[in-house]
């Protein structure tokens, strides 16, 4: 959709809504977002994202309305997702898919089942004694240790040089991981370290769509990996499994160009994707109760009726809605 080289068209929630809308059929609805950057703002600290109030509103109401699946699709383990989030009848999609649990409505995110690949299990004592050496080895305050079971993330977006910072943090898993069983991702504020084949958010997206097939999916996210996932969408999209939009939220000074590349369009920030979901469920709400609600009666119109019906009458009338 996105000529090379030429960034997604930025839209406004309320645009975003109108294009999305009409493309709605019955074939029901999947919305994947990512966490970090998407539905909340990016911070210094990691641990302390917060979703956008507004985001989860609107989340908690699409994931509660009939052929709406919500699912959140992020680096972070599934339980600190859900946390975070707390949206209930959501899917969380943890560690970029290794993880998958189901957050009941009303439920605590510490009672929720996780599933995990068995065949990722060897790799945890790796991951576990990778990150504590990493960790004693990096003692600056801008390090901050993501475990993940079998993986494990090493931010330091708050470092003053985030290159040296990068290549700190790599030398020293280069000194640290002596088996070279775990898998170096490098990324501008993070490293992360993760066993060979596991799950990546495309994998995660594609398995999602074939269990649930959709009629149209939404993908929103800020990053690299979600890049992958846009891709996989628009692959779907050209073979009729599913329509949909590959939307790029504009979290950061610069847009990855991964990101770019693959979007269909784009919304300025995390708080416009917050207005978009909210413009979203309101819109889809409004559909469903032209179809199944009885005509709208105004307020003026329902007194005329009162008062033709039973002239006598010079009581109030309630406008039947
Ligand atoms: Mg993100």
């Amino acid at each position: 959709m996105t000529a090379p080289g030429v960034g997604p068209r930025l839209l406004g929630a309320r645009e975003l809504v109108s294009l999305v809308v009409p493309r709605l059929g019955d074939g029901g609805l999947l919305i994947v977002s990512d966490f970090d950057g998407t539905l909340a703002r990016i911070v210094m600290d990691p641990w302390g994202a917060a979703v956008i109030p507004e985001a989860r509103r609107a989340l908690r109401q699409l994931a509660g309305t009939p052929g709406v699946h919500v699912a959140l699709l992020s680096g972070r383990t599934a339980l600190d997702l859900a946390s975070r989030a707390r949206v209930g009848g959501a899917i969380y999609l943890g560690n970029h898919g290794v993880e998958r649990g189901i957050l009941a409505r009303g439920g605590r995110a510490e009672t929720m089942r996780i599933e995990r690949d068995p065949e990722l299990e060897s790799y945890v004592e790796d991951a576990q004694l990778l990150a504590d050496r990493v960790a004693r080895d990096v003692s600056e305050p801008w390090m901050v240790v993501e475990r993940k079971g079998p993986s494990v993330a090493f931010h330091f977006r708050a470092a003053p040089d985030l290159v040296a910072a990068r290549d700190r943090v790599l030398e020293a898993v280069e000194r640290a991981d002596t088996s070279g069983r775990l898998v170096r991702f490098p990324g501008r504020r993070a490293l992360e370290v993760r066993p060979p084949g596991a799950a990546a958010k495309r994998d995660a997206l594609r398995l999602l769509i074939e269990e649930l097939r959709p009629a149209t999916t939404l993908v929103l996210g800020d990053d690299a990996a979600d890049a992958d996932a846009f891709m996989v969408l628009r692959e779907l999209r050209d073979a009729a499994v599913t329509d949909g939009f590959a939307v790029a939220v504009h979290a950061h000074a610069e847009m990855p160009e991964p990101v770019a590349a693959a979007a269909d369009v784009a919304l300025a920030s995390p708080a416009e994707t917050a207005r978009f979901l909210a413009g979203l469920a309101r819109a889809i709400r409004a559909g469903r109760q032209a179809v199944t609600a009885p005509p709208r009666v105004t307020s003026s119109t329902a007194h005329a009726r009162a008062r033709a019906s039973s002239p006598s009458s010079s009581g109030p009338s309630r406008p039947a809605t």
